[in-house]
């Protein structure tokens, strides 16, 4: 499906200028992939798209990756320009700029290139773009929530395979290995990350998978995603090999609650923050409020954490289009953890789950 590259250029411009930005300044990042479909990796090398209100864009590249870049959809979009080794690129982009501006630049951009940028141009203000493109970003078309629906069910269908044939002898790094191999195979054009925390290592939300042995009555989290057609998928589950003792029972039960309670509070206009209370809310009434250590969810779209943030002081409402986790959980140290996760989609008529996979605790062997 073919992103309206031009439309998306266009309203970011009316959104810098709303913002008061005299131009954003995108080096390569999830921002020039949704403005333009080029993407290349960030480099030592300069490569910056200056997106000034009412002027045509201009891409600025290494002479030596006008080639790739002229080839590629932005080609037909934005004007280049190309410096060579040897010249300074910052000039090349103070040139198309007032010295004394304002400018919004990729929050990821390196901090070298925002320094270059800086020393040439010592009177200009430089701000983060995020909250100007993220305007647009976190407000999904019909195409960009296709994709993530089809990289959630790669997910969900990856989880339903790993799982079949029962996890009990084998190490976190293999069921991982797994995992990755077979977000590609369902789908995926490549797996991003892959956590399996079995037995106390679920305690760690972010556990790397290392060489622990599944054991029957291991409670097990496994969050993973990968990246289709440019769009993310991120899931977890939290299912028990062998049978699981009471508590593990009642804390899966009390986070399938709080996960349930989230996902009826995304409805649109909500405040964002509203998502996370009502996960907290089950959760610290059930007692364990200390041990819920994180933020409800994250937006994901081209970006595996993007806004918007379901966490308290984001008092942002929630519109159709929006598109992010909810994935509460609790975490007894030394103990284990646990942890479910889907990605929501806001509409109209309330939020919809893009992951299908079931959320009661599964037992296997
Ligand atoms: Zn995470
Ligand atoms: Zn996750
Ligand atoms: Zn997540």
């Amino acid at each position: 499906m073919a992103h309206d590259h031009a439309d998306r250029l266009a309203r970011a411009g009316d959104e810098a200028k709303r913002a008061e930005l005299d131009a954003l300044i995108v080096t390569p990042s999830a921002d020039l992939v949704y403005l333009t479909g080029y993407a290349p990796p960030p480099l030592e090398r300069l490569t910056a798209l200056v997106l000034r209100p009412g002027n045509d864009p201009v891409l600025v590249v290494p002479e030596l990756e006008r080639p790739r870049a002229a080839m590629s959809t932005a080609g037909k979009l934005v004007q280049i320009e190309i410096w060579s080794d040897g010249e300074d690129p910052y000039e090349a982009v103070a040139a198309l700029l007032s010295a004394d501006g304002t400018y919004g630049v990729t929050d990821s951009m390196w901090a070298v290139h925002l320094l270059g940028l800086q020393s040439g141009m010592s009177g200009a203000g430089f701000v983060p773009a995020s909250p100007v493109l993220s305007r647009l970003r976190q407000r999904k078309d019909e195409g960009e929530i296709h994709l993530l629906s089809r990289a959630a069910r790669s997910a969900d269908e990856t989880f339903r395979q790993v799982t079949r044939d029962g996890l009990e002898g084998k190490t976190e790094a293999k069921i991982a290995r797994a995992l990755a191999s077979t977000l590609v195979e369902t789908g995926h054009d490549e797996a991003l990350f892959w956590i399996v925390g079995s037995g106390p290592n679920g305690a760690s939300p972010h556990h790397d998978s290392g060489v622990r042995e599944i054991r029957a009555g291991d409670p097990v989290v496994l969050d993973f995603g990968g990246r289709l057609q440019g769009y993310c998928s991120d899931v977890t589950r939290t299912i028990s090999v062998g049978e699981p003792s009471d508590e593990v029972k009642e804390i899966h039960e009390i986070v399938r609650q709080a996960q349930e309670a989230a996902f009826q509070a995304a409805q649109p206009s909500v405040p964002a923050q509203e998502v996370d209370r009502a996960a907290r809310e089950v959760i610290a009434e059930a007692g364990y409020g200390r041990a819920f250590i994180h933020r409800t969810g994250h937006g994901i779209g081209l970006d595996e954490h993007e806004p918007p943030y379901m966490i308290e002081g984001n008092g942002e409402p929630l519109e159709p289009g929006m598109c992010f986790s909810i994935e509460p959980g609790i975490y007894l140290d030394g103990r284990f953890g646990v942890r479910i996760e889907d990605i929501v989609t806001v509409t109209p008529e309330g939020p919809v789950r893009l992951n299908r996979a079931p959320r009661d605790l599964l037992v296997i062997g």
